[in-house]
Parts: C-alpha cells; structure tokens; sequence
C-alpha cells in the first residue's frame, strides 16, 4: 500500500476533543448545554444502529440528546406535531430524523417542518438554497466531513479537478455545490458522473481527487485513476464473508488493495467518512446552540 491512509477516525477523534471544550465553554460561560432530538421511525436495523452512535457521540462530548422512537405505523401527522413540538424546544437546537421513513410518510413534507434553524442535517431546501448561494449555513454533514478530511490533511482543494461520481441529494450534488465556491476550501473544478455519463473513467483519469459516492462495491477500479490520484470513498456495502461472524463485511466503491498501490492517499472504509458525518453533525448542533449567546 503506497497510498496515505487517511483516516476519518482518527480525525474524528482529535475533532471530538475539541468540540468537548467547546461545550465545556458554552456550559460555563453561558449555561447552554447544545441538545440534538433524534427521531427514529420504526426498527431498521442499519437506523437503530446509526441513532445508537448517534447517542454515544453526543454523550462523549457533552451535547443532551433526546432519542425519540416511534413504532413504524406512526402517522404524518403526529409525526409533524411531534417535530412541531420540537422546533419550540428551548432545549433542543438541532432536530435530526432518521431516514429512511416508512412508506406512509412524505419525507419531503418532514423534511420541510423542521424549522432551518435546528436543521443540524442541512437537508431543508432553505439551508440548501443558502449552501448553493455560498452563505453560512448548516452544511450537510458527509460533504461537510469530506471537505474538512481534505483540509486538515492539507490536500489542496483550490484549483483541483475533483471528480465526483454520483449526483445524490445527499451527498453528490451538495458537495460539488460546497467545494465549487468562491471561499476559502473550495475554489476546485468540478465533474460530477452519474449512471449516464459515457465513460466515467475517461473524468476519473483527470482528476486530482476522486470521490466515490455511488453504493456498489468495485466500481472504481484501478485503470480508472492515475497516479498520485487522491481518493474518497464514501460508499459503505455489505459483501457476504463466510470468514466473519456475522457473514459479511464492509467495502467502499473503489477497488481499495489496488487503487492504494497508485493514489497518494485514500481513504479505507470503514474508518474513513463515515466517522466524519457523524463528527459534523456534533458540530452543526453546536453552532446552532452558539446562536443562542447572548
Ligand atoms: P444514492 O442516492 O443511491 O446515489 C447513488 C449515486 O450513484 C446516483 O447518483 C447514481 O446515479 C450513481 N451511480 C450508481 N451506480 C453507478 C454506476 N455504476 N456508475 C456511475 N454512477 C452510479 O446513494 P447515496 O445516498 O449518495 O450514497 C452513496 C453511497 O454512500 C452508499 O453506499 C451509502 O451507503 C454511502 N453513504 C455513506 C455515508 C457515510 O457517512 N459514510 C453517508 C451517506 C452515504 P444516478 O443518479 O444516475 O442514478
């Protein structure tokens, strides 16, 4: 393995540190204790596992966090009135549901409800429309991670080409949206592949960085990059394993082993963006509390 490792989890820790003395701060000088109400409708396993390391990161560094779970036959409507409830919270400066919803429910229309500015996700089209215009808001937190992975492991952002293969709501769009700005850790050239893009290698090839948000393992193998290429995986797939207790393992969307012998650095999955997006929704609760000195 030639490549850096670049590890999410590490950084994720040495943000958490820091973040516990922000909190520290804000319980003494002010009296606020930053609150994130996390809603979990029904028992997805994958849900009931993200909110339980939801809960733990919160408690470590110090932010109250309110687990509200509901049964999966929950209707809209008390649904809105329970979020309702917590946009008038005092406790409560960052509302987070749980995705995805059952079938019966219209994500838009929750996502929608929950007022902008406890919108720790940055999934409400207010903050995503400020996001596009280049004003301060909550970023949404696997882009957010993303670009504070490059940033802190001083890989230029500025004038890079980055290529970014999947256009989700999620992760894609918004971070093409974020690291195109005209500021500080942006000002990078942007492709953006999708399912319809003609040959996805002949953009791979170009880019100084390759981010790979698409959800199947293998997808971007070694012949699609170049040398010294740095890379990001965000993809998180479930391979069967017969080697492993519990029959599968974890593996991102790039070809790991190989690409690792060409990039200059690369992030592993597990440990590499996952642990971001969890570290940035810590920080999105805490700048929305911060909004409460006075
Ligand atoms: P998504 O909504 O399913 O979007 C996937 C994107 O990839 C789509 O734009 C799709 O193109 C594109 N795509 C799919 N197959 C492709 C292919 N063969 N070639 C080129 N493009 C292809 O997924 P998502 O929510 O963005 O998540 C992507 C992956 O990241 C998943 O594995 C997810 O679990 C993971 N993820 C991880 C984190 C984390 O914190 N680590 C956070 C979020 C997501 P079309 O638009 O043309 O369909």
């Amino acid at each position: 393995m030639g490549a850096k490792i670049l590890s999410g989890k590490q950084l994720a820790q040495e943000m958490r540190e820091e973040m516990k003395q922000e909190t520290l701060a804000l319980k003494e000088k002010y009296n606020i204790i930053p609150g994130l109400a996390v809603i979990l409708v029904g028992e997805d396993p994958a849900s009931v596992s993200y909110v339980t390391g939801k809960r733990k990161a919160c408690a470590n560094i110090g932010i109250y966090s309110r687990e509200e779970n509901h049964p999966a036959d929950m209707s809209e409507e008390k649904l809105l009135s329970l979020i309702k409830k917590l946009n008038n919270d005092p406790k409560i400066h960052g509302i987070l549901v749980q995705l995805p919803l059952p079938d019966h429910i219209d994500e838009t229309k929750i996502l929608y409800a929950i007022n902008p500015d406890k919108d720790v996700d940055g999934f409400h089209p207010f903050n995503v429309g400020k996001m596009m215009i280049g004003e301060d808001t909550f970023y949404p937190c696997t882009p957010h991670g993303i670009q504070q992975l490059l940033v802190r492991n001083d890989i230029p952002i500025a004038s890079s080409h980055i290529v970014i293969v999947g256009r989700s709501n999620l992760v894609g769009k918004p971070l093409a949206a974020m690291l195109m700005q005209k500021k500080e850790h942006a000002n990078a050239t942007i492709t953006v592949c999708h399912t319809r893009t003609k040959d996805i290698g002949y953009f791979t090839r170009q880019a100084d960085i390759v981010v790979a948000a698409i959800g199947r393992p293998n997808t971007i193998t070694e012949e699609m990059v170049s040398e010294g290429v740095v890379v990001i995986d965000v993809g998180v797939n479930r391979v069967e394993d017969s080697s492993k207790e519990r029959g599968y393992r974890l593996v991102g969307d790039v070809d790991f082993e190989k690409i690792g012998q060409k990039a200059s650095a690369i992030t592993p999955v597990p440990g590499g963006v996952g642990p971001m997006t969890i570290t940035m929704l810590l920080h999105n609760t805490i700048k929305s509390a911060k909004r409460h000195i006075r």
